[in-house]
């Protein structure tokens, strides 16, 4: 018998990928497309013509290497938020504004100064915030080319799943999926549909904005192929790891760290600002999620290596760890603190430095900051959801270091489970494409699975309850300084 595969493609920040998995729910090949992303000041722009260039030729690659006819289907995760306009033949009208683009806060200050905020929040899960899709729509529509596009029926907004599934279908099918549109601010996450009222408040017509899909449904096919799923990459992630149960959680650890919790199939409202959101819909009712960020994780031992040049390589920051003695704390606030602090005037800053510290002591205290910051945003979704935590699924550079990860373990009092596979995002899609056809069902996906690591609380209570404490008088102390 002939191997089936299904593809992948996992459309991201700075580059795509294609990733090919087998039967046996196996990762065989990845191909990549590497792109860079125009930043001035504020402004954060990507070439959509470039991005699906890149991404046509790498699947085209994989499809003439692993044969049209044993591939059974495609799917696809994307960076979210990113917005595209275009035209109704598939070409970009401007360039792409990127989820990290912060050009539109003005436009944001201003519904927030109207008093929209609280309606928003409350029928979409997020606060107004120049990272969602709806303000860079509005700033899209204050531009001439695209009003006039706009004013001849002849402009569609997207984000990079409709913008991939758009082209790749020739415009057949102009679709999203819920994942997708539950960050645009224009979608009723109880409803799923996009809320009329935010339509008319930001002033986003309807019939520039695709049709919402579940995730797992067919979206169109190409090269006769159909494309069966698409996620957005952070709930991608969390299927990819297979955080079907509510009470699982998944810490993406990279340059930031984005936490999701699965809370089943209610929606739970966030009073610290975290986002809720929609995890993933396959049949009948969604699941949602809480979901919340770090911005300083690897960034922060990057900076130990290329700023204070004190480890010679992020890997060396483990045995370093290891081999300090000394209680000291950083609380790398380079940007302010997110969740549950929302502090963006405070600054970094170091407790309890004694002449006898030495650098094994500030690379600990570095790496244990990214511990605490996830337990702090990990509390918040306890308290808000009341979900008591089952197992916490890693992945990410950060979670290859084993000392963090343990410490993490100790402070949340949970398993951490680290899947043999790294490339969980992409697989998340590519799970979700085969389900039910080369996949049977998620047991048989869970089955196949092999896991890694798994980390178990070691320290006492009484000591992690202790580190713990001395991190928050810590960040109490450096809120004191500006
Ligand atoms: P991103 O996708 O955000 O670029 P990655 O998942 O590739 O991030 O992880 C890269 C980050 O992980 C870097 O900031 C790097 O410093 C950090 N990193 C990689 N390996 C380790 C390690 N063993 N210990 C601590 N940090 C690490």
């Amino acid at each position: 018998m002939k191997s089936k595969y299904v593809l992948a493609i996992d459309q991201g920040t700075t580059s795509s990928v294609v990733a090919v998995v087998n039967e046996k729910a196996e990762l065989v090949e990845i191909f990549c497309h590497n792109f860079e992303q125009m930043i001035n000041n504020d402004a954060v722009l990507q070439d959509a013509k470039v991005i699906y260039e890149g991404v046509k030729e790498i699947l085209d690659a994989a499809i003439l290497k692993y044969k049209p006819e044993n591939i059974v289907s495609i799917g696809i995760t994307n960076q979210r938020e990113t917005t595209v306009v275009f035209d109704k033949k598939g070409n970009p009208i401007t360039y792409a504004i990127g989820w990290q683009s912060k050009h539109t806060k003005e436009i944001c200050d201003t519904w927030k100064a109207l008093g929209y905020e609280d309606y928003a929040k409350k029928i979409t899960g997020l606060p107004i915030n120049p990272y969602f899709s709806a303000s860079k729509m509005a700033h899209l529509l204050e531009d001439e080319n695209v009003l006039s596009h706009a004013n001849d029926n002849n402009a569609l907004f997207g984000t990079m799943d409709t913008f991939l599934l758009y082209k790749l279908t020739d415009g057949k099918s102009y679709y999203t999926d819920v994942t997708n549109a539950s960050r645009t601010l224009l979608f009723d996450l109880r409803k799923q549909k996009y809320d009329s009222k935010l339509l008319n408040l930001f002033n986003i017509p309807l019939k520039m904005l695709p049709e919402v899909k579940p995730n797992k449904t067919v979206f169109g096919y190409y090269k006769n192929i159909p494309i069966t799923a698409m996620i957005g990459d952070q709930q991608s992630a969390l299927f990819g790891h297979l955080a079907f149960e509510r009470g699982t959680m998944k810490v993406t650890y990279g340059t930031g760290a984005f936490i999701l919790m699965n809370t089943g199939n209610k929606v739970f409202p966030s009073q610290m600002g975290l986002i809720s959101t929609i995890a993933f819909q396959i049949d009948g009712k969604p699941i949602y999620a809480l979901e919340g960020s770090i911005f300083v994780a690897g960034s922060s031992v990057k900076w130990l290596k290329d700023q204070l040049g004190i480890i010679a390589s992020s890997k060396e920051s483990e045995k370093l760890a290891l081999q300090s003695h000394k209680k000291i704390y950083f609380v790398p606030a380079f940007v302010g603190l997110g969740a549950p602090y929302w502090d963006t005037d405070v600054r970094g800053a170091m407790f309890g430095i004694t002449a006898d510290v030495n650098k094994c002591d500030l690379v600990k205290a570095t790496l244990n900051a990214i511990a605490f910051q996830v337990k702090d945003v990990v509390d918040v979704m306890i308290k808000e959801s009341k979900i008591p935590l089952e197992k916490v699924y890693i992945d990410g550079g950060v979670s290859n270091n084993g000392y963090l990860m343990q410490f993490q373990s100790d402070l949340l009092r949970c398993p951490l489970i680290k899947p043999e596979n790294t490339e969980i995002t992409v697989l998340g899609a590519a799970f979700l494409a085969g389900l039910g056809t080369i996949f049977p069902d998620l047991e048989y996906i869970k089955k196949h699975q092999k896991v890694k690591k798994q980390y178990q609380p070691k320290m006492s209570f009484s000591e992690a309850t202790a580190e713990y404490q001395g991190w928050q008088k810590a960040v109490k102390s450096a809120r004191t300084y500006k």
